[in-house]
């Protein structure tokens, strides 16, 4: 079963020439998953020939503008285009609130069924959606607002000897060593990476994570391989945060707009 991650945009806070802010979709076996929505998302969807219509299912980590802002006018293209089909919204609590009300104040309507599931837990692991291909599991992360990781694990279509491939995603959160056992030994962890070691202070004071703290939690983790996102518009050049994580855990990839990543087990590795 194919579990791809395509990276709609890796930068922090500003979108730049280079990098557009958070968002990813994840595809499960043909179920397509839209993961956080900056501005500009749904630009990036049509530069990565993926179907508007396909994302019927968005996670919203939390309603900072850099991952949240994009999400009124992609829900109104969909009904644009002459969406019918429901669309369920996984966010922090407030989400329902701040569409419901652009939509209600600009007089734009949306003509499909819009479902809310908010998240308002501060601890542990609860699953927010379990579908034919796929569960996802949020657990809070610390940042500023209140923020969610999620844990997306796919459903084996058969007897399988392996264990299902996993993926977490982390993006924003400060560092803490309590988000271990959720992403403990998944096969793609992304965390965010805002800053570079030398900006370590500032990362704790905006709730950011460095470089090396990103490759300590993967190491601390036991995950298979990690993968830095978010990246602060100050790396015009951002191989320093790469080597600063690859220092603490070597498997370490740094994600780039429209990126394609497939995660594999170890034995579908051995085949390809
Ligand atoms: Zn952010
Ligand atoms: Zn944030």
């Amino acid at each position: 079963m194919n579990f791809l991650i395509t990276i709609l945009g890796s930068g922090a806070a500003l979108p730049t020439g280079h990098r557009r802010c958070s968002a990813q979709v994840v595809n499960v076996g043909g179920f397509k998953m839209l993961l956080d929505c900056a501005e500009g998302t749904q630009d990036n969807i049509r530069r990565c020939h993926i179907k508007l219509q396909a994302l019927g299912t968005i996670l919203i980590s939390h309603l900072h503008g850099d991952h949240f802002f994009g999400l009124p006018g992609l829900l109104s293209t969909m009904h644009l285009c002459g969406r019918t089909e429901p669309v369920t919204v996984i966010a922090p609590k407030g989400a329902k609130q701040v569409i419901e009300t652009t939509f209600e104040l600009t007089g734009n309507h949306i003509g499909y069924p819009l479902e809310f599931i908010e998240m308002d837990f501060s601890e542990g692991l609860h699953r927010v959606f379990e579908g034919k291909r796929c569960t996802v599991d949020a657990f809070p992360i610390v940042h500023s607002v209140p923020t969610y990781g999620f844990r997306i694990t796919e459903v084996p279509r058969g007897i399988s000897t392996s264990a299902p491939l996993s993926y977490a995603y982390c993006c924003d959160t400060a560092y803490t060593e309590d988000i271990i056992p959720y992403i403990q030994g998944v096969d793609l962890l992304c965390l965010e990476c805002t800053f570079a070691n030398e900006l370590e202070t500032l990362a704790t004071e905006r709730q950011h994570l460095t470089a090396g703290q990103a490759g300590r939690l993967a190491a601390l983790a036991g995950v298979k391989q990690l993968l830095l996102t978010h990246i602060s518009a100050r790396y015009k050049e951002p191989q320093i945060l790469l080597d600063q994580a690859t220092a603490e855990f070597p498997n370490t990839l740094l994600a780039e707009d429209t990126l394609v990543l497939e995660i594999k087990s170890e034995r579908q590795k051995l085949k390809g």
